[in-house]
């Protein structure tokens, strides 16, 4: 572990972000009002502070060491045994607080350690300076500008060891010399001198703390970006909804997830390579696509067609956006496979719609189609027939010959309307033993053909053993839809009107309303 690690500071010296905490800077010393950002401000900086630190240590030993040379020429004067043993103070006390500084890890206990070398230098070059002579005097100038530049302590321990380390400096120099009226004169210019670094000092921290604190939200929001980019690409992968990212203007697949990749059959080497169009079945639909996209920036239900992977083709849902980026826009789209559901769908649409007995279409499904027919031969101008059919006394066949030949016979005669009439015409069941049955541009004396071939086809229907005895006959009421109805209803009416006069006047026959002809109204069918 290294030990100026920042990340060793014990829990909660680092302080929240607070975007209005950069700018909360003591004015006087340029540091951070709050403690808890000061603290990390000199955690951050820990590693720079000991190296620093130990650099200022090291050349105060050397050069005091070398200072020893200058100072022999106080041998043989009493100042000689003042100047070794202070400057012996000054290289011991450089050696052991470096010493002492590597085995610390804090900011507070380097300086502290700091604090001690400034004090104990102060103290020793005070005692130095009392040679008076130019040499000293220099130094009594250097020694502060040494402690503000470059001894890394807290603003007001760094003015007061320095502020006090000058009156021990102004007192050692003129200690010899109390009749010289330099003293005041040197003590305003040392004043001076701690002013203006002090102001110095104040600066140099509040730019050092803004530039760290600006870095530091910087690198904060890049770290929140990334893992928002992280989290938004593991969402992405993980989607259970097959997920392409594609590019607006040619379609060229940018990012699939494994789903999608799945689903299509999307190797690495296609991303960015090839487009998505090749997976549209009609790749027309891309181009409907994206002019709703492009018009509405979004699509929440876009049906289509879509080629998969395993060759097959499928009916998926699309929901789509356009989204701006920096390189250009590019589309996101959920894909989910709605085949299953549209199988479902029709089955059930199918159920609904058809009857279980016979499989032709139920009452309530020929009586729609009816009113569609009903208004596309009006739009057109064109002749549609409409005939209700009953099954002859199928009660009686049904005591006769019991429920399940009843309903052998029901749909015998579906299969024989389906093999009679064309693919354009629709028949219905639309009650028990009655069907309808519609015949679009057909005139009413096709329709009474058409009907008439129906009874004698009936009674040549034979049902397999032991029922072929069985003999069915049916009663038509036949009618044609007129300009003048308003709806089905009246074309019905006339309809059941025909079939019930079809079944007064001895059933097994074709019974025409008779508004619009003039054939005879009934007609017997010959057997
Ligand atoms: P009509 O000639 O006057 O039409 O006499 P009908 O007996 O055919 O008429 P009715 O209305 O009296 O009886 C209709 C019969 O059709 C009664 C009913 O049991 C039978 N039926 C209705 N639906 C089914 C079915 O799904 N299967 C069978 N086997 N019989 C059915
Ligand atoms: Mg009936
Ligand atoms: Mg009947």
């Amino acid at each position: 572990m290294n030990r100026l690690d920042p990340h060793d500071a014990p829990d909660g010296v680092f302080p929240l972000h607070d975007a209005g905490a950069a700018t909360a800077l003591v004015g006087r010393s340029g540091e951070f009002r709050a403690d808890t950002l000061e603290q990390a401000f000199g955690w951050a900086r820990l590693a720079e502070t000991v190296r620093h630190s130990s650099w200022l240590l090291i050349a105060s030993a050397i050069l005091n060491t070398l200072f020893f040379i200058s100072d022999w020429r106080f041998h043989g004067t009493s100042q000689f045994w003042i100047a070794i043993p202070a400057r012996a103070m000054i290289v011991l006390a450089s050696l052991g607080c470096l010493l002492v500084l590597r085995r610390r890890c804090s900011p507070r206990s380097v300086q502290q350690v700091m604090a001690w070398w400034t004090g104990i230098t102060a103290l020793g070059v005070a005692a130095l300076v009392s040679s008076h002579s130019e040499l000293a005097l220099f130094v009594m100038l250097l020694l502060p500008m040494i402690f503000y530049l470059g001894v890394p302590l807290p603003f007001a321990w760094l003015s007061g060891c320095s502020v006090v380390a000058s009156a021990l400096l102004l007192l050692g120099y003129e200690a010899h010399h109390a009749d010289d009226g330099s003293v005041i004169g040197l003590g305003l210019a040392l004043a001076t001198l701690n002013v203006c670094l002090m102001l110095v000092v104040a600066r140099a921290n509040r730019f050092q703390r803004l530039e760290w604190h600006a870095t530091r939200i910087a690198r904060d929001i890049a770290d929140e970006l990334e893992i928002s980019r992280e989290k938004l690409e593991k969402l992405f992968a993980a989607a259970p909804v097959p997920m392409v990212v594609t590019r607006c203007d040619d379609g060229r697949i940018l990012q699939v997830n494994d789903n999608c990749a799945e689903m299509f059959g999307i190797s690495p080497g296609m991303i960015g390579n090839e487009s998505f169009e090749r997976f549209y079945a009609d790749p027309k639909d891309r181009l409907r696509l994206m002019t709703r996209l492009q018009r509405d920036g979004e699509v929440a239900d876009f049906e289509v067609q879509a080629r998969c992977g395993d060759g097959k083709q499928r009916t998926v849902m699309v929901k789509a956006s356009i989204v701006e980026m920096a390189a250009g826009r590019i589309v996101i789209a959920g894909i989910i496979d709605i085949s299953d559901r549209k199988a479902v769908e029709l089955s059930l649409e199918w159920l609904a719609s058809t009857d279980p007995l016979t499989k032709l279409p139920n009452r309530l499904s020929f009586f729609s189609t009816a009113r569609a027919e009903m208004m596309r031969a009006a739009r057109l101008a064109r002749p549609l027939a409409l005939l209700m059919i009953d099954l002859d006394h199928f009660k009686a066949i049904n005591d006769t010959w019991g429920h399940q030949a009843g309903d052998m016979a029901l749909r015998a005669f579906g299969t024989l309307c389906i093999e009679q009439l064309r693919g354009t015409d629709i028949i219905g069941r639309v009650g028990g033993e009655e069907f309808g049955i519609l015949l679009p541009d057909t005139s009413g004396e096709d329709a009474i053909d058409i009907a008439e071939r129906l009874c004698t086809a009936l009674s040549a229907v034979r049902l397999p053993e032991p029922n072929e005895a069985l003999r069915m006959s049916a009663s038509i009421g036949l009618t044609v839809i007129q300009r003048g109805d308003r709806d089905l209803d009246a074309a019905l009416a006339r309809a059941d009107r025909a079939l019930y006069a079809a079944k007064r006047n001895g059933r097994n026959r074709v019974h025409f309303d008779p508004v619009d002809f003039t054939p005879p109204p009934t007609l017997r069918v010959a057997n």
